[in-house]
């Protein structure tokens, strides 16, 4: 940043807004003249748009023509560090600052000025008479036990009118406050002292907060298997971080997980941290976003976008399941969570731990090129033991037609029922059937909009589109051939798994949890906590499952198709199909109990299947990352996925076409283009997709190069292109 940091009434500076212009625009320092990096409202033609100071004045222009910044928001300056960690990110992702600045600016009425407001929180008096709507005003207040609440959003959260919350507050049950808008969170307690650490832990533990006392920058990769205590560890570190002042982050991938998470912080802590994911009100997002940059929340548990909330002075970034692919945002600003957390913690002089039982291939190569330090917990906490995984050959044990569930896992599940244990049936589709076809003519339904097959959703009883999530009824007659009663189900789905272990268990509470199910984070976590009681014998599952819950009772894992990932060429699909064996498997057998896990297989001799069965993750992972090195694919070379999408399919292949012919910025850093082809997912919406595909050498400067060689061309004006660097899927 420049050395000047205040500017007087007058002075001309440069004002990044978030409105998609490409440059700076000058505007006049308001009376009382204002420092660099603070937040400003201007005036950009008739309306009143966001900014930063972002830099001196240009100049150049006519001076009387320059309008002057209306007002100095009553905000938290932007710190240098987040001024030029802004900067990288839209460098390294080909972003415009613009787009970057909205990122860092997502919090609500920011523009406002700080005023009074009424917040509602539970009181001591006892209600008249209880209704369910009252209990369950009374319910959201002590599930969020220091949230603060506006009337509407109380109502909203409760599912009440806000006359129920009036009634309650006239009886004392409810308290209405009124309070500054923002108030700091409560200090979490440092001298609180954790859980007794295992030697592993404890090691593990006293290494991570040795490097965070330097108050320098590092990358822990914690590696343990599910249930190895790799939680307690990093509160451990997060315990170190807030005794030195400096405030912490914990990402986490879904927010289905922060429930169990926050309950963890307040044993260890005493209060629950700041949060800041999607599931959090408006009020809240605002206080979280104030109180960050004031240094007013020491701990914050988030979602990816909590990277560029305002900290004061980050000293630790936890990404827990680091290898979860929800960390890739793939919309909009296209960034890896996990890669630009170690950016910004270099920036900051930060500590980085990542956390995960199945490592991304990224990072454990990272660390054997010993740029991350590796810790690993070697063991389950307690007297917990890793379950046991073999497969099941459908050759030999094939289900009927139309089912699923092989004779030797029926068996296993039906010992675990005579136990009282939990079994989990797994399968990575969500839906009925992944496809409906026309018994007569072959036809298969499929969306209008897209290229791709419509899902049977029987829960719901429609037909739906998971690219574009356009729905439609099950036709009683063909489409195509009109005959009536034709229309099949093809494959399984979640709910026709569920349907078919209801069949095979009738005494057995079978239970489904699908991410799309429920309608909403909070149902979810209800529903998972019903399991975890042990209100279901069977659950039958989709990815959601693998995803760090705790389930005590349960004993077998059954995956019901573990070829599914390894089907098509993604160079990530041995990788995946490892993880995600790996965590489902994780999740049987965490008490007491012993638990397995089964496979059902056609091909138990795959060298992946081996892997996830012999457990020799280090030979898994260094065959992988050979491969990868010999293709010269990442993470040991570069690549950028270019989508181009347009109605019209014709103009988007010639444009396409054109811009593989023109590549003398890339060949001058010997980077290749491969296409263009029709991206997997060839239509979208309505819009066509064509894709190239750019590899280099792991140092070429591919960001440069695609930025010259974008620049050559003017795309027509209903054509969109997007830019993926380190692509993590290709659709
Ligand atoms: P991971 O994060 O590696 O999956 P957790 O930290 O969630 O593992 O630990 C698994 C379980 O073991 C949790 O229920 C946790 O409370 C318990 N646990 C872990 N470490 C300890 C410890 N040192 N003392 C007591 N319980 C522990
Ligand atoms: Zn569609």
């Amino acid at each position: 940043m420049c050395e000047i940091s205040h500017f007087d009434a007058g002075d001309l500076v440069g004002v990044l807004t978030t409105q998609p212009l490409d440059r700076l625009l000058d505007y006049k320092a308001p009376a009382g003249g204002c420092f660099l990096g603070a937040l400003v409202e201007v005036p950009l033609g008739p309306r009143k748009v966001l900014g930063v100071v972002w830099a001196k004045g240009q100049g150049g222009f006519d001076p009387k023509k320059i309008r002057v910044i209306s007002r100095v928001l009553d905000v938290a300056p932007m710190r240098p560090e987040m001024h030029e960690f802004l900067r990288r990110v839209a460098d390294y992702t080909l972003t415009p600052l613009s787009a970057m600045l909205r990122l860092a600016t997502r919090a609500p009425g920011l523009m406002d000025p700080v005023s009074m407001r009424l917040v509602y929180t539970l009181g001591e008096g006892e209600p008249d008479r209880m209704t369910p709507a009252r209990e369950r005003v009374i319910a959201v207040l002590e599930d969020h036990d220091g949230v603060y609440f506006t009337l509407s959003e109380l109502a909203e959260m409760a599912g009440v009118s806000t006359s129920v919350i009036k009634g309650l507050v006239s009886q004392g049950v409810v308290l209405a406050n009124k309070t500054p808008r923002d108030v700091a969170y409560p200090t979490l307690d440092t001298q609180h002292v954790g859980k007794a650490l295992s030697p592993d832990q404890s090691a593990a533990a006293a290494r991570i907060c040795e490097s965070m006392e330097t108050g320098a920058y590092g990358t822990w990769l914690l590696k343990g298997v599910t249930g190895s205590g790799k939680t307690e560890v990093y509160l451990e570190a997060v315990a170190t971080c807030l005794r030195q002042g400096r405030q912490a982050l914990v990402l986490l991938p879904e927010i289905a997980l922060t429930a169990e998470f926050l309950k963890r912080v307040e044993a260890r802590f005493g209060a629950r941290p700041a949060e800041w994911h999607s599931g959090v009100t408006m009020t809240e997002r605002r206080r979280c976003f104030r109180m960050v940059s004031q240094g007013n929340a020491g701990l914050v548990v988030g979602a990816r976008s909590a990277l560029y909330l305002p900290f004061r002075d980050l000293g630790l970034i936890v990404v827990d399941e680091e290898h979860d692919q929800s960390y890739k945002q793939e919309d909009g600003v296209h960034y890896h969570a996990r890669d630009m957390a170690v950016l910004r913690a270099s920036i900051t002089s930060a500590q980085v731990v990542l956390a995960s039982a199945t490592p991304s291939l990224e990072s454990w190569a990272n660390a054997r090129a010993g740029k991350y330090t590796r810790v690993d917990l070697h063991e389950r906490f307690g007297v917990a033991e890793m379950p046991v995984i073999t497969s099941i050959d459908l050759r030999a044990h094939a289900p009927d037609r139309g089912h699923w569930i092989s004779a030797p896992m029926i068996e296993a599940v039906r010992a675990r029922l005579g136990r009282g244990e939990q079994s989990l049936l797994f399968i990575n589709r969500r839906g009925y059937a992944p496809l409906t076809v026309c018994r007569a003519c072959g036809y298969q339904i499929g969306c209008d909009q897209c290229d791709a097959r419509m899902v049977e959703h029987r829960f719901q009883n429609r037909l739906m589109c998971h690219q574009c999530g356009a729905t439609k009824p099950v036709p009683e007659a063909c489409p195509k051939c009109h005959e009536l009663g034709k229309l099949a189900p093809v494959g399984p789905g979640v709910e026709r798994l569920a349907e078919e272990a209801e069949a095979l268990f009738p005494d057995a509470r079978i239970a489904i949890l699908s991410s799309d199910l429920a309608q909403s984070a909070r149902a979810i976590k209800a529903r998972i906590e019903e399991i975890a009681s042990g209100q279901a014998d069977v659950i039958v599952g989709t990815q959601i499952v693998a995803k760090g819950h705790n389930f005590p009772l349960l004993t077998l894992v059954g995956v019901i198709d573990a070829d599914l990932g390894l089907q098509g060429g993604d160079l990530r699909a041995a990788e995946r199909t490892f993880q995600l064996m790996r965590q489902v498997a994780g999740r049987a057998g965490r008490a007491d109990r012993k638990g397995a896990a089964l496979l059902q297989t056609h091909q138990p001799d795959h060298p992946v299947i081996r892997a996830i069965i012999s457990g020799d993750d280090e030979g898994f992972w260094a065959a992988e990352a050979a491969q990868r090195e010999a293709a010269g694919v990442p993470p040991f070379g570069r690549m950028a996925g270019i989508v181009l999408s347009s109605p019209d399919v014709a103009q988007v292949f010639d444009v396409a076409t054109a811009m593989s012919r023109q590549i003398a910025p890339l060949s001058k850093i010997g980077a290749q283009v491969f296409g263009p082809a029709p991206a997997p997912i060839a239509r979208i919406r309505g819009r066509h997709r064509v894709r190239l595909l750019i590899k280099a050498a792991k140092g070429a400067p591919i960001q440069v190069a695609i930025a010259a060689w974008v620049a050559q061309f003017r795309l027509p004006a209903n054509m969109r292109l997007t830019v993926d660097i380190d692509p993590q899927s290709f659709y």
